[in-house]
């Protein structure tokens, strides 16, 4: 048996080195964090955090009605049943799950606030990270080491949302506000609110403030597929009541990844089906002669895009009661009542909410540098979408866009378990996935067209045409590749550097 190169000596909390260091507290993170626990008690580990709260976007959106939009038999983590009856759930009871993995597992300790990556160095001597991190209260900044790097960082910049600037804005009497910084004490009590914007948020605030406000306006450019899903799934919640929890989600979990695979297969095969039948599941719940072509049907094929959800069809009903309704068009500027579009209408307007979207922020903005070589991390490629090329003992969680993003993550930290029980058996204290295949096309990372994504997938890794380099976006084929397949690959290289490095080292007296 080869002694452990990863596992330092002994576990404790205010050593300046770990062996796993996790960038992010949010569900990707904590998951991380359960899984080293559990996998392997011996490993050293901990999560820095930029902000003072567990949760990460469930913590940091506070706009009216937040919610998840995939079911949360698949969008919880598989070690831990979800057993609200709510499958599609709130913002709070989503935080309540998370603040309960930790406390369960005792990871709380694990965590330190306020501390944010900045960025970090590796070392091939020494075969660790340097990591730079910034005290968010005093700014102040200090180091840091760690033997492997794992990013749960998510995938866009905390510190704003992507927020155009319109014309004449300056002009506008009311009040102007981005979902990812709503104002606590807003009351919109009967004001007429427009929202710019056709995706999941706009859906989600439209009804929700719809009973209060005066008028709910969508202000859209173009549509979006918008589908009905029930908040509570009868199945789940039946199975719940004859079988232990365990079994009965670990049912729900099963039947809703082979339907979630189900839609999205059949909207990559037959688009135009797909496109009639949420068309015709749509007009029944609009009201009698609703414009539908005009403003539910998109110009791009179902899942070229997300899908947004809407909760027991609350949308539609807004808008046959009448107290929302869909504008789509273009704007011209807005003025001192509301925004003036192209068509010549003028939107009469209170309060505006910008739901333009997300600024994309790969790894949390961190900078790596090897040996003090800054790395561009758009010119790498990521190898069975969790680790760098050529960037050791460094890690990633980037989930599904195409079904909930959290299961890809559990077979990610299941695979950097297992990678790192392997070196542990070997005495390898290096791992790196190398590119050596000059046939390799290199494709985004991001495959949605959506402008949000558009906008910054240069400054993300690509992946690859073939082999350990392609992103799988099937839970099935992951689960062969992570969960079952074997951590050796032609591509990743391991190696006993350091160790090698102290052996050539004399011993100081
Ligand atoms: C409004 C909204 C709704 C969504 N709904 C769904 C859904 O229903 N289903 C779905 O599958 N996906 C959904 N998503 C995508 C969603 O973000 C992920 O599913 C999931 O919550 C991501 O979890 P995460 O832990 O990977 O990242 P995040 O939740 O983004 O957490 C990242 C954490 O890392 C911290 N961090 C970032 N950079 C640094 C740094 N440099 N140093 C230290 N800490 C750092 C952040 O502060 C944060 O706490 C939604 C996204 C949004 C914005």
């Amino acid at each position: 048996m080869h002694p452990s190169p990863l596992t330092s000596q002994p576990d404790t909390q205010t050593t300046d080195h770990v062996d796993v260091l996790i960038v992010g507290a949010g569900i990707s993170g904590i998951g991380a964090a359960y899984h080293l626990k559990t996998k392997l008690p011996g490993k050293t580990f901990t999560v820095l955090e930029a902000r003072d709260a567990i949760g990460g976007t469930w913590d940091l959106f506070r706009y009216p009605g937040i919610r998840s939009d995939s079911d949360l038999h698949t969008f919880a983590y598989e070690f831990k049943p979800w057993t609200s009856d709510n499958a599609i759930a709130d913002a709070d009871e989503i935080l309540d799950y998370l603040r309960e993995t930790v406390a369960e597992n005792d990871l709380g300790r694990h965590i330190r606030f306020a501390t944010k990556v900045l960025g970090a160095d590796w070392s091939s001597a020494d075969a660790r990270w340097t990591v730079r991190v910034q005290d968010a209260a005093t700014g102040a900044t200090r180091e840091l080491t760690c033997g492997v790097l794992f990013s749960a960082a998510g995938y866009y910049d905390y510190a704003g949302g992507y927020r155009p600037q319109f014309e004449g804005e300056e002009d506008f009497a009311g009040q102007i506000i981005h979902p990812q910084q709503w104002p606590e004490d807003l009351d919109y009590t009967g004001k007429r609110v427009v929202v710019i914007g056709s995706g999941a948020t706009a859906v989600t605030l439209i009804p929700a403030m719809a009973d209060k406000a005066g008028h709910m306006t969508m202000l859209q450019r173009s549509p979006s597929y918008v589908m009905t899903l029930p908040a509570k799934d009868p199945i789940a919640n039946g199975l719940r009541r004859v079988l232990p929890d365990e079994t009965a989600y670990r049912l729900t979990r099963r039947m809703n990844i082979a339907r979630q695979r189900f839609i999205y297969d059949l909207s990559r095969k037959r688009p135009q089906l797909v496109r009639t039948l949420i068309r015709a599941l749509n007009k029944k719940q609009l009201p009698e002669g609703y414009a539908v072509d005009v403003h539910f049907k998109p110009r791009y094929n179902p899942w070229d895009e997300r899908l947004c959800a809407v909760r027991d069809g609350d949308l539609f009903k807004a808008i046959r009661a009448g107290k929302a309704s869909i504008v789509t068009d273009r704007i011209t500027r807005f003025t001192e009542k509301g925004i003036l579009l192209e068509s010549g209408t003028e939107l009469e307007a209170d309060i505006i909410v910008t739901a333009t979207g997300l600024n994309l922020l790969a790894f949390g903005g961190m900078e790596l540098t090897l040996d003090g070589a800054p790395v561009d991390l758009g010119d790498e490629v990521a190898y069975k979408s969790m680790m760098l090329s050529g960037i050791p003992n460094f890690a990633f969680a980037i989930g599904y866009t195409n079904s909930s993003w959290t299961l890809k993550v559990d077979l990610v930290c299941d695979h950097l378990c297992r990678m790192l029980a392997h070196m542990d058996r070997h005495g390898y204290d290096t791992v790196v996935p190398v590119l050596d295949d000059p046939g390799l096309e290199r494709r985004p990372l991001l495959d949605f067209h959506a402008g949000y994504v558009q906008r910054a997938v240069d400054r993300f890794p690509k992946q690859g045409s073939h082999g350990p380099w392609t992103l799988e976006m099937s839970y099935a084929r992951d689960r062969d590749r992570l969960r079952k397949g074997p951590v050796e690959d032609p591509a990743l290289h391991f190696a006993s550097t350091a160790a090698a490095a102290r052996g050539r080292t004399p011993v100081a007296a």
